[in-house]
């Protein structure tokens, strides 16, 4: 249930259906052709959407990317505006690998706005590449024709792809390196790289037509835009630096609760010292740790990033007692695995320092929890929380590395 719960909830789920819905449309030719002159007002609109909110979030990456699909785009639909002579065969020869060369070259690069040196650098480099196709498209030629159809591989999958040995390697190993620098970053705009990329690929690989181009292009300014208002809600209610939800997003949260529901406050026991002995960096990584940590807290429990090295947990209609046993083992796993510091030598390349375990020193780290259960008589959640720092706060009187929960506060 869950796992349904997370994959139908997940953006790349919305990514994925909007290309197997692009297929299927076209498979199966759901929309009429005399319809594409309005979708391709459509995509166009979209596309300067993206393209606008791209320059408004300063996203240099997709900026850069949708210049070329909008490029790609005008030169599909309206050829002879831009060509004297023009063949569609030049097109669904260059684009590809010019598309392929600008996805990889604006994947390496960093984002970092687009009004800086960087941005100009990139949007230089796509016009570059793009300059770079125009100039293919209008010298094209049956020699260049000839050439990029050579046979290179020994099967024939003339069947299944419409395309050539050529574009069919390129594509294929560019979408592999796109996908894998995509792995490594952390924002959506950045990981729906590939998927924009995938978009492009399915519509040079299967469908070779102005119509098809039409409807993936659409596709892939929906995913961008997607992509955006995602990184928008993730830096209003993600704490960027555990990838826990922020505060902002408990005060939601906290709105739309029942009748029935356990707050718990966690706070880690001498936070400080970590900070002073070992360093802000370190402190940093414990307290991701730590988030991970109480994120597998079972009983349904919701974690928040509270403020500085504090947390809050919600519980929606459960017991007290069961909130408290799933806290305590949370509180237990924490205690007992404590957090590895790797000493200087491990940073050092000698393969030798790398596996030498005493190097590794263990450090002890626990929290304290304060829990807190809605009244039966009137439910205001902000109550609730001062109750619930209350029974943190005898916790931490108490000596620490415990639970105290507020009925036992008030005995
Ligand atoms: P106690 O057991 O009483 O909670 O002791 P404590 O030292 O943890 O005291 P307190 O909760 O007041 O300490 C909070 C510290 O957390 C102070 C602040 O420097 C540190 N802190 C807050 N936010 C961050 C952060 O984002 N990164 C790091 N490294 N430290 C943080
Ligand atoms: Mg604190
Ligand atoms: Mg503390």
């Amino acid at each position: 249930m869950t796992i349904a719960k997370n994959i139908l909830g997940s953006i790349y789920f919305i990514f994925g259906a909007l290309i197997f819905l692009a297929i299927l449309t076209l498979k199966y030719k759901i929309i009429p052709s005399s319809y594409f002159a309005f979708l391709e007002v459509g995509t166009f609109v979209s596309l300067v959407i993206s393209l606008a909110l791209s320059l408004y979030f300063g996203k240099s990456k997709f900026f850069s990317l949708l210049l070329g699909i909008l490029f790609f785009f005008l030169i599909a639909t309206h050829p002879l505006n831009y060509f004297e002579k023009f063949s569609y065969a030049s097109f669904w020869h260059i684009a590809p690998l010019f598309c392929s060369i600008l996805f990889v070259i604006i994947s390496f690069l960093d984002e970092r706005g687009i009004f800086s040196r960087y941005g100009a650098i990139k949007i230089a480099l796509s016009v570059l590449v793009l300059a770079g196709s125009y100039l293919y498209m209008q010298h094209f030629s049956p020699s260049m024709q000839k050439a990029l159809q050579t046979k290179l591989l020994h099967v024939s999958l003339h069947d299944f792809f419409q395309t050539n040995d050529f574009r069919l390697i390129v594509l294929t190993l560019c979408l592999g390196l796109i996908t894998l620098i995509a792995v490594f970053t952390t924002t959506k705009s950045q990981k729906a790289i590939p998927w924009i990329f995938t978009t492009l690929c399915i519509c040079f690989l299967f469908f070779q037509s102005k119509n098809a181009f039409i409807l993936f292009t659409l596709v892939a300014s929906i995913i961008a835009l997607c992509a955006l208002i995602a990184d928008t809600y993730d830096m209003a209610y993600m704490d960027t630096l555990t990838g826990v939800p922020s505060r902002r997003s408990l005060e939601e949260s906290l709105l739309k609760l029942g009748q029935k529901y356990v707050i718990a406050m966690v706070d880690i026991d001498f936070f400080k010292k970590v900070n002073d002995t070992f360093g802000h960096d370190i402190g940093d990584d414990v307290l991701k740790l730590i988030a991970s940590q109480l994120c597998l807290v079972k009983n349904g429990g919701r974690v928040f990033r509270y403020g500085g090295e504090e947390f809050a947990i919600l519980f929606f209609n459960k017991k007290e007692e069961d909130c408290v046993m799933a806290l305590e083992a949370v509180r237990k796993a924490i205690y007992s695995r404590g957090f590895t510091l790797r000493k200087k030598g491990r940073d050092e390349k000698t393969k030798k320092h790398r596996n030498d375990s005493s190097r590794a020193k263990k450090e002890k780290i626990s929290i304290s929890i304060g829990v807190a259960s809605a009244p039966k008589d009137g439910n205001n959640p902000e109550d609730v929380i001062k109750k619930a720092d209350i029974a943190l706060f005898r916790a931490k009187e108490n000596g620490r590395n415990q639970i105290v929960t507020c009925s036992t506060t008030a005995r």
